[in-house]
């Protein structure tokens, strides 16, 4: 019989937590991080979202916190992590984990107010929530004493290594009392990330749920190659064949579609509203009202389909996602892994097909050797006809007869869009401004 969060040493006001939020069993993370965290240790701990990877430093944490709550004038707990979408999902699941507690937190985010966020210092909460540039701006300006911070989360290593926030971490970490208890979460272990692990971690236990760079198995990967065309021509034909795949799944319930960059999430998400795809899009230059309003009208199911930069590849727990869809490959290869794991969890099977042409191959490849699996593929003609044949040659019965026709040809309805199945420049309506950016 595996380990039952009841072994585990948590207080009971957080087993009460758990049990009214439906878990039965720790997850491996859990069963792993949960003892040592308690124990007061450092932690490395090296797994993706969906692996319960939250539950595993709060519900130490919060139990930790809560045993011996004296009346605090300053945090005791910091968790840092890369984006504000991160840090509000956090908070929420500390809410879940600590009802039955008297602890607060608080969450620090860019794009909120400063002043408001200084009223909701002063009331002293037991632990902060926060991306890293923020934080520092209450620290420099005297609002924030970190001085009895002895336990400090730092969710997304990889992103906050990406991002460039590495800087203001180890700012921050100099303004924590010398004897800290550090808990380093990553999903992927890159060299420069491990150094910084083994400058700031001290004789930390490792725990390791996912090989690196692995992707799940519930995700049927695709890749679709498109005939190469002139780089003018490619952002209309991607959105043509994406247009073509949201009509035509059988089985898309919902999906994110990710672009690398944040005019190509404006001008996709407006392309496929005018062919009638109601989404909405989600990038790091809307303001954080329109970000949250966007994420909560994905989550509760109002909008089906969400087209997004990085912002969302990471960290974001959105249940039951069906389809991801690559319309770029990712600048970052180890991005891939991310944003295909935003389907497929939890047990559920997801689909993630990536859209790209014949001349991006080599970086395909890439992608093979870093998640150490084929992925099977799919040629697309000029026309939207395929090249009758699978790349998966050991395995070609995997062709299924699907595979010889179009998305278009299998379902005439989206046979019909003119416009934008030619290779035409992208058409001026598409490239009016967003009245959501925000003013520079
Ligand atoms: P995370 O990896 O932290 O993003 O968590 C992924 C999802 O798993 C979240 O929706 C959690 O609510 C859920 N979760 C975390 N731990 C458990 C557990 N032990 N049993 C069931 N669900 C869990």
């Amino acid at each position: 019989m595996s380990t039952e969060f009841a072994d585990l040493n948590l207080s009971e006001s957080v087993i009460s937590a758990i049990n009214d939020a439906g878990y039965r069993d720790p997850t491996d993370v859990q069963r792993g991080a949960i003892p040592r965290i308690l124990d007061g240790l450092d932690l490395l701990g090296i797994a993706q979202t969906g692996t319960g990877k939250t539950a595993s430093y709060l519900l130490p944490l919060i139990s930790k916190l809560s045993n011996n709550r004296s009346r605090a004038l300053m945090p005791r707990g910091l968790i840092l992590c890369p984006t504000r979408e991160l840090a509000l999902q956090i908070s929420e699941a500390f809410k879940i984990y600590s009802k039955n507690t008297k602890l607060t937190d608080l969450t620090l985010i860019g794009g909120n107010s400063y002043k408001d966020q200084e009223k909701a210092i002063a009331k002293s909460p037991d632990v902060i929530i926060a991306t890293p540039g923020r934080l520092l701006d209450h620290c420099s300006k005297g609002k924030l004493l970190l001085s009895q911070t002895k336990c400090l989360v730092i969710d997304e290593g990889d992103r906050m290594l990406d991002m460039g926030f590495i800087p203001d971490i180890k700012k921050i970490l100099n303004l924590l009392p010398a004897h800290r208890q550090i808990m380093l979460f990553s999903a992927t272990m890159p060299s420069e990330l491990e150094l910084i692990a083994r400058q700031i971690l001290v004789n930390p236990f490792k725990i390791e749920v996912t090989p690196q760079g692995s992707t799940s198995h519930d995700i049927d990967q695709k890749i679709h190659l498109i005939e190469n065309v002139p780089r003018k021509d490619t952002f209309l034909k991607k959105g043509s064949h994406l247009h073509s795949i949201i009509e035509n799944e059988m089985s898309l319930k919902n999906s994110i579609t990710f672009c690398n960059r944040k005019k190509d999430v404006e001008l996709l998400a407006r392309l496929l509203n005018s062919k009638g795809i109601d989404n909405l899009a989600l990038h790091g230059d809307l303001t954080q009202t329109v970000r949250n309003k966007v994420l909560s009208s994905f989550l509760n199911g109002n909008t089906k389909h969400l087209i997004a930069s990085d912002v969302a590849s990471r960290g974001l727990d959105i249940p039951e996602v069906s389809h991801v869809f690559n319309f770029d490959l990712p600048v970052n290869l180890e991005d891939y892994v991310h944003r295909i794991g935003r389907t497929g969890r939890a047990g559920k099977t997801g689909k993630a097909i990536t859209i790209c042409f014949e001349r991006e191959e080599p970086l395909i490849k890439k992608i093979e050797n870093l998640i150490k699996q084929k992925i099977d593929k799919r040629h697309f003609l000029l026309n939207n006809s395929p090249k009758n044949q699978t790349t998966d040659k050991k395995n070609p019965q995997k062709e299924s007869p699907a595979n010889t026709q179009t998305y278009e040809e299998t379902h005439k309805s989206s046979a019909d869009k003119p416009w934008f199945q030619t290779n035409s420049h992208i058409p001026d309506f598409l490239l009016n401004p967003s009245p959501y950016f925000k003013s520079k």
